[in-house]
């Protein structure tokens, strides 16, 4: 057996806890993130984990890091996440364009890679509630810009013993996004629009988490709060399995040998999906560089460019709404681990965060970064990717993806790097119809973006997903818009 992995927050180390009660927890006390106290390395060979399909890899790699699940209760969460919800049985299928590998993490229920981690949240959450008794009803509150909350909303909804509140930037999001989440069946979901950002959206339900009067007032209630955001380490857990999955069918199909280097592409928000990816290199998977792709909010290519992470600048709002990030939590993840897993190191530059908007890491820890590549690109260039691949190749990506594919052009022009590249594409181009087609050259004003869905699906012959097709009618469920500083009070009026 395989040392046990336990779980400490990010700001302050003591009080270590079990993977089960920090899925419960989501956020620590002190506003800090769950990270583990060590990480484990993959105990099969990739040679071997080739053989397996996806359910199998995810399962060896989620039970190095979550081990207080037992075997069964593991499989269990598996089996009923990664099924038929996925309209492939590859789950993570692998297209080849362009001189570069796209992993398609967009098959699931709501066409964006959030579902990867969102199918199988609910599960692993409802497991640690039964493994640690919990009487309390689960309220997950979530901040989203765009993707998480529909695919958390898809995840929880009529789930029992839970209910989930969303709050979304009611101007920072795409038609079809909104829709997903306006229409959400379920009498145990909640999906409020606020006047502000996603940086508002997440400092608000950051600060609702960390009121300790809140949480005494809601457990006499008899709920608890958890979150579905990346903050949450069950999130983050089952998306290391899809970086190894993906090495292993390039070993598979003989794109590369035994031990080879590839280097990954991530466009990169909040800063999870690219986390993962350090994470499974951590674990043992031969990743070189970890491209971190952003778009005009490129807080993290200059963080990569000077040390220095600097929020105070105007947020933009651009075509690749799940990327327009100023605060980008799961940096905190790494901050820590750079300084040594120091938590009082990580407290500090967070206060600093918190207060002036900024902080500058020491030249040592700069020196762990090496590994990482920051990049990022133009509106201008993130439409001309999305044309010229798909003129070069038939294939067509949606704008984040894009992003990440300009910045690996751009990677390779500046460093002659040859190596064999995993470019981790986030989201159906469905999802982002209009910029999409605006991109081709074939955007129209006139129609809307389910119009606009159509006409995409001639151009690229590609069906459109059951996701948009089945929002397209569907009854508006959720109307309710709040200020930024009322979202307490309509987390207490859903509650009551
Ligand atoms: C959430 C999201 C991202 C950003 O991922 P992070 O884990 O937040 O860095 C990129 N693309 C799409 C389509 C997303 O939904």
């Amino acid at each position: 057996m395989a040392k046990e992995v336990l779980y400490s927050s990010t700001r302050g180390a003591k009080g270590q806890i079990k993977a089960s009660e920090a899925i419960l927890k989501g956020l620590a006390t002190d506003g800090g993130l769950y990270v583990p106290d060590h990480i484990p390395q993959l105990e099969k060979s990739l040679r071997e984990l080739a053989q397996m399909g996806y359910q199998d890899v995810a399962f060896e790699v989620m039970k190095l890091l979550l081990t207080d699940y037992t075997e069964e209760e593991l499989k269990y969460c598996i089996s009923h996440a990664y099924d038929s919800k996925f309209d492939t049985e590859e789950i993570a299928p692998m297209a080849e364009a362009d001189g570069a590998y796209y992993l398609e993490l967009y098959h699931g229920a709501t066409i964006a890679f959030k579902d990867m981690a969102l199918s199988i949240l609910p599960y692993l959450m409802t497991t640690a509630a039964r493994k640690n008794n919990v009487k309390n009803e689960i309220v997950i509150l979530t901040a989203t810009s765009g993707d998480t909350g529909k695919a958390a909303l898809a995840g929880f909804a009529d789930v029992p013993g839970t209910r989930i509140i969303v709050f979304y930037p009611k101007h920072g999001v795409s038609p079809i996004q909104e829709q997903q989440m306006v229409t959400q069946k379920g009498d145990n979901t909640c999906v409020i629009g606020i006047e502000g950002n996603f940086d508002d959206a997440q400092t608000g339900v950051k600060k609702i988490f960390t009121d300790p009067e809140l949480a005494k007032e809601l457990d006499a209630k008899g709920f608890q709060f958890s979150s579905a955001n990346s903050i949450n380490i069950g999130r983050l857990v089952p998306q290391i399995a899809y970086y190894v999955f993906a090495y292993t069918r390039l070993l598979k199909e003989g794109r590369i040998a035994d031990n080879e280097d590839i280097n990954v592409v991530v466009p990169t928000g909040n800063f999870g999906n690219i986390l993962a990816a350090y994470y499974a290199k951590s674990m043992g998977v031969p990743i070189a560089k970890l491209i971190c792709a952003s778009n005009s909010n490129k807080v993290l290519f200059d963080f990569f460019q000077t040390g220095e992470y600097d929020r105070n600048r105007d947020f933009v709002l651009t075509s690749s709404p799940s990327m327009d990030i100023l605060i980008s939590s799961n940096l905190e993840r790494l901050i820590y681990h750079i300084a040594g897993n120091n938590a009082e190191k990580d407290a500090e530059y967070m206060a600093q965060l918190a207060g002036a908007g900024k902080y500058e890491i020491t030249e040592e820890m700069r020196s762990k970064l090496t590994d990482f590549f920051g990049g990022y690109a133009t509106e201008e260039e993130t439409f001309a990717t999305i044309k010229n691949v798909f003129e070069k190749t038939g294939y067509l990506m949606d704008t984040h993806t894009a992003v990440a594919s300009s910045v690996y052009s751009k990677y390779v022009e500046k460093t002659g790097d040859k190596t064999v590249t995993v470019i981790a594409s986030t989201a159906s181009p469905f999802k982002f119809t209009r910029s999409v087609m605006n991109a081709l050259g074939k955007g129209d004003d006139s129609k809307d973006d389910f119009a606009l869905a159509d006409e995409l699906s001639v151009v690229s012959g590609v069906e459109i997903p059951e996701a948009v097709t089945s929002i397209r009618t569907a009854e508006i469920r959720h109307k309710t818009v709040v200020d930024k500083s009322e979202m307490q009070k309509a987390v207490l009026d859903f509650l009551a």
